[in-house]
């Protein structure tokens, strides 16, 4: 049974082709820079087979219906192509960063579910209209063909207001859904399950700290199954500092940098967004570059690194405060299932809080769902990489009662 997984940005489609039988990926690909004078469309097809290609072509994509149309020739193509027609296509997942209040589950797409994902972009404006035209676009290309939505935020839903409500006027709350939503719902989700598995309890029964470091970062607090807290907030900007991201800040530091530097609100925003985090302290927002300039004696580079795992430890330090009991702590994404050095500094010295690493599992991950902390650990510490697209299209099939 073949899912098409859609993630459609402002400017880009990522899309995966899963047999979730297996959970194998049979093609994927991205399109970027649709609006452009030149866009460009990377494909991988027959992944993990002897056939297996890629193959990356240049040319303007207008809109975000030129680019779908091209990944469909890729998909069918009577020579290249991974499937004979659309019709092999049993479901298509998409993406959704923002469900706001309304959506706390995967739920089939139809006019009504597609005007909510609409009503939710004042809380998503740089994702969710490029979600809705990805959907759009499916539909008129995929005809017949049942489509779910997949939410980032839905996993976050079981939050209670005590976690949830920020310190402003309720009024906010009210008028606008002011709140903390909270994102990477779906990797969240996805490694909770597989570390039950591993640790061979009900999910239901598991107290878990998941810890998705990737350029973007947040952590989830997860009592009996379901998520209590998480870092990030009304957008991805809050909680832990990140690649180009600056996390949470002093709230004051807005105005202050727009009364001195002359700046308006959105600009000291997009700052905020793109030259802050690891970027802002030290230039570079990739954990590769960072170790190799830490190694040239680069202080800035420490400071960052010293910056961000600091701030990662707060953060598992205050859910072990709201969970009582934890399980296990898990690491996934581009940083947490690479970057052994950032475990370690994550998770130094706290044997008194019942968390006893082991050097050699932390250093060797062989990339199976498993641990990294020692048999005796009473709280266990696991890698587990983050599959979002198989979460996806796992949710489809459950939707869709396939
Ligand atoms: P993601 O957003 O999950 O794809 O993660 C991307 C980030 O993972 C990059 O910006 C790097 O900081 C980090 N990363 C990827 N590979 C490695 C590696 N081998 N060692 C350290 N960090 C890595």
């Amino acid at each position: 049974m073949k899912i098409l997984v859609i993630n459609a940005g402002s400017s880009s489609i990522k899309y995966q082709l899963l047999d979730a039988k297996d959970g194998c990926a049979l093609a994927s690909g991205i399109v970027e820079r649709i609006g452009d004078d030149m866009g460009s469309l990377t494909h991988k097809g027959f992944i993990g087979s002897a056939n297996e290609y890629k193959e990356k072509m240049e040319c303007p994509f207008p809109t975000h219906r030129e680019g779908m149309h091209e990944v469909v020739k890729l998909l069918v193509d009577p020579e290249k192509g991974v499937i004979k027609d659309h019709s092999e296509i049993s479901g298509i997942g998409h993406r959704i960063v923002h469900g706001g209040e309304r959506f706390y589950a995967p739920v089939e797409i139809d006019e009504d579910v597609l005007q909510g994902i609409r009503d939710v972009i004042p809380l998503a404006p740089l994702h969710n209209p490029g979600h809705v035209i990805g959907i759009e676009v499916a539909m008129e290309l995929f005809p017949g063909v049942r489509q779910v939505a997949v939410f980032d935020t839905s996993f976050h839903q079981t939050m209670e207001p005590k976690a949830y409500q920020f310190g402003v006027p309720y009024e906010l709350y009210e008028e606008f859904g002011i709140r903390r939503y909270g994102f990477h719902g779906t990797s969240h989700k996805f490694v909770a399950r597989e570390a039950a598995k591993y640790l061979g309890k009900p999910m239901e029964e598991c107290n878990l700290v998941t810890v998705h470091l990737g350029n973007g970062a947040s952590l989830c607090a997860i009592k009996n199954g379901k998520c209590y807290d998480t870092s990030m907030g009304l957008t991805p900007l809050g909680g832990i500092i990140m690649g180009t991201r600056c996390g949470d800040i002093d709230p004051a530091i807005i105005g202050f940098i727009c009364d001195k530097k002359g700046m308006s609100v959105s600009e000291v925003e997009h700052m905020l967004t793109h030259d802050s985090g690891l970027k802002g302290i030290c230039g570079s927002n990739d954990l590769r570059d960072i170790h190799t300039r830490i190694e040239e004696g680069d202080e800035r580079a420490v400071l960052a690194l010293e910056m961000a795992t600091h701030r990662v430890r707060q953060f598992i330090g205050s859910y072990f405060f709201e969970l009582g009991r934890v399980d296990a702590v898990i690491f996934t994404a581009g940083i947490g299932e690479n970057d052994p050095e950032y475990r370690a500094k994550t998770c130094a010295d706290l044997e008194n809080f019942g968390i006893v690493m082991d050097k050699d599992k932390n250093w060797n991950w062989d990339r199976t769902p498993s641990a990294i902390s020692a048999d005796e650990s009473p709280v266990k510490v696991l890698v587990i990489a983050t599959n979002e697209e198989l979460e996806i299209a796992n949710d489809t099939v459950a939707v869709l009662g396939l």
